[in-house]
């Protein structure tokens, strides 16, 4: 009855894509028009952007308390991106789920796997610019990065690029209105899968039985 209990959990949903793709705006914009749903703020050991809070964009640690963090077991993942940790807090996506809200995770492709074994009924987003010429720009516009870094992000979403067929709906982000809708819709149609909706099925099924 597994399945059952599970009804009226939130779903996890991942949000991967190529840096540059435009998550973090997506999930702005995402958040801002629909109450849906609780977005998990994730710990990391890269420094803050020019603008970046600690507790708002990240939780910015250092290394040493990075890897307490994992020997107290408190990360549902985490994974190592262009030098840096990043992971997500265990606690508050469980507090969520358990409540009945959707979670959300922003994070890259190795931690995504590893959450998709853990918890199989996890959903999988992908988003990607429009082209690959695309991305490039706008790693560039962004400025906040060094030449350097920027190929290091490149070669990253090259390899990125092989892990796309693993997951279960890709979103392309041409008009962010869009892009945003069209992700709320992957989501609320989750909801209806029959899989996740055993314990109307057996109601039904029981009040047909005492017709
Ligand atoms: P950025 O440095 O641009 O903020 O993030 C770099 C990459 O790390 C992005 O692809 C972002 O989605 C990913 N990321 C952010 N938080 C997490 C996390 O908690 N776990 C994992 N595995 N990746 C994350």
């Amino acid at each position: 009855m597994g399945n059952v209990e599970n009804v009226d959990r939130g779903i996890l949903v991942v949000l991967s894509g190529f840096s540059g793709a435009g998550k973090g705006t997506i999930m702005k914009r995402l958040m801002e028009k629909y109450d849906d749903y609780a977005l998990s703020i994730s710990v990391t050991t890269r420094p803050p952007r020019e603008g970046e809070q600690d507790g708002r964009e990240y939780f910015f640690r250092t290394r040493r308390e990075f890897e307490e963090l994992i020997a107290q077991d408190a990360l549902i993942e985490y994974a190592q991106y262009v030098g840096n940790y990043y992971g997500t807090p265990k606690a508050y996506v469980e507090e969520q789920l358990r409540s009945g809200r959707d979670v959300i995770l922003e994070i890259e492709i190795q931690g995504a796997l590893k959450v998709k074994e853990r918890f199989p009924d996890t959903l999988l987003l992908f988003v990607t610019p429009p082209s690959a010429r695309e991305l490039e720009e706008r790693l560039k516009m962004r400025g906040t990065e060094s030449a350097d870094t920027i190929r290091e992000r490149i070669c990253r979403a090259k390899e990125e690029a092989q892990g796309m067929p693993g997951y279960d709906h890709l979103l392309v982000n041409d008009d962010l209105e869009e892009c945003v809708d069209m992700m709320h819709q992957v989501i609320r149609s989750e909801h209806r899968r029959v899989l996740r909706n055993q314990a109307f099925i057996q109601k039904i099924t029981q009040e047909l039985s005492e017709l």
